[in-house]
């Protein structure tokens, strides 16, 4: 006979990872009061309030602003079957292993899909993009703010202008930037932009917030063909999430409470303090690393995303052997590299929650401890001594500017 199944007791970790990140307690609760219907009158004003406080992360007014029942990756789906149709032409910039999913997934598409590709570290250059779609009809540009697969963040103005150039839409991925990094959705004038809840909100992973321009609704409208995906045709879902709260399919209702409560304490600490601090925190966090006598993936500071931190593995230390000893020793994960760059690199993420001062010191000593143990010299703290060196410096500014 087989043993009962025991209570389920999760470990509980400092995920340092390019997501999830860890949650405030606060989202918790949220997520373990009681559930209420989908169709409930109390729930459309919940549902309200998700879709106000999303618009303000965003920065915008547009209609189409929705949490997707989906992970990022629907995200990416819905972005693309939504706006392409057979005839048309896409382009889509790679530069890791996030964004080729974007062209992997509007290869599924009947569209004609040109990648512009940069190496893994790097961001791909917009006169490319330029070069690759003159003299012809390009419907959109997709590209990701923060490729989490490598630490790169990539400027959005210069896409947006080959955009205008080319009269195509600029599809952006900030699964693993929004709320980290700035971005004006209508400002910026992005016509599609999606995001996921478990990296630098601190919802809990398996939403896509997503929003939509007038300009792309517009392309929706002027489709010659049903979009093939009926779950993720934004047109009919924006049908339960707009003023008419038509019946679609069933929300998930408590991962929507713990959405809401992350969003709101996004708000009440505000954007910009909230970009400042995961830029402050990485900044401690790479003179920790290079005190070390670490090497960054990204050699250039302005292309390096506040979220994901790519490091070097050094010449004989064991990529496994660190992460498991990290989490057997101290229940701190990060994660490794993905493709070319699998036992190349480490990946630390300082995402939402887990961006806090008190955990780059800790993951900085921990980290020193599990080198030495693997054979890698490293003086005494000199990764905590140059971390708290920024955060004194920090600290000194602030108060010398007050
Ligand atoms: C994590 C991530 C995704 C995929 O999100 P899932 O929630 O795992 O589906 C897509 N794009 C970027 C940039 C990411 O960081």
């Amino acid at each position: 006979m087989s043993q009962p199944i025991g209570e389920l007791n999760p470990p509980v970790r400092l995920m340092l990872t390019p997501g999830p990140s860890s949650m405030d307690p606060r989202v918790y609760r949220a997520m373990a009061t009681p559930i209420v219907g989908h169709m409930d009158p109390w729930f459309k004003g919940c549902m309200e309030d998700t879709q106000v406080l999303m618009r303000q992360i965003f920065q915008t007014e547009n209609r189409i602003t929705m949490p997707l029942s989906a992970s990022g990756s629907g995200g990416i789906e819905a972005s693309l079957v939504n706006t392409l149709e057979e005839g048309d032409e896409a382009i889509i910039c790679v530069n890791g292993w996030f964004s080729d999913r974007m062209a992997e997934i509007a290869g599924r598409t009947p569209a004609t899909v040109t990648r512009v590709e940069s190496p893994y570290g790097t961001t791909v250059d917009p006169e490319e993009v330029r070069k690759a779609g003159k003299g012809r009809k390009i419907k959109i540009i997709g590209l990701a703010q923060g490729e989490t697969s490598s630490g790169v963040l990539t400027q959005l103005a210069a896409f947006r202008e080959v955009a205008d150039e080319l009269g195509a839409l600029l599809i952006v991925d900030t699964v693993a930037s929004l709320a980290a990094v700035p971005l004006h959705i209508d400002n910026e004038r992005v016509d599609i932009c999606f995001s996921g809840t478990q990296k630098a909100i601190s919802a809990p992973p398996g939403m896509s917030p997503i929003t939509v321009s007038p300009k792309a609704e517009e392309v929706f409208r002027n489709r010659k063909t049903k979009v093939q995906s009926w779950y993720f045709d934004l047109t009919t879902a924006m049908n339960y999430w707009g003023k008419d709260r038509l019946y679609h399919h069933t929300p998930p209702i408590s991962l929507i409470f713990g959405l809401r409560e992350a969003m709101r304490l996004t708000m009440e600490e505000g954007l910009e303090n909230r970009w400042e601090r995961h830029r402050q925190n990485q900044l401690a966090l790479i003179a920790g690393l290079e005190a070390m006598g670490l090497e960054l993936l990204v050699k250039a500071p302005a292309e390096r995303l506040p979220t994901v931190t790519a490091v070097m593995i050094p010449n004989g230390i064991d990529d496994v052997k660190v992460r498991n000893q990290l989490l057997d020793e101290f229940n701190i994960e990060i994660a490794g590299g993905l493709g070319p760059l699998k036992a190349k690199i480490w990946r630390i993420g300082l995402m939402g929650y887990c961006s806090q001062k008190a955990n780059v010191l800790l993951f900085l000593g921990a980290f020193e401890k599990v080198l030495l143990d693997q054979g890698y010299r490293v003086g005494s703290g000199a990764g905590v001594g140059a971390a708290v060196q920024i955060y004194t410096n920090v600290g000194a500014a602030a108060v010398a500017g007050r």
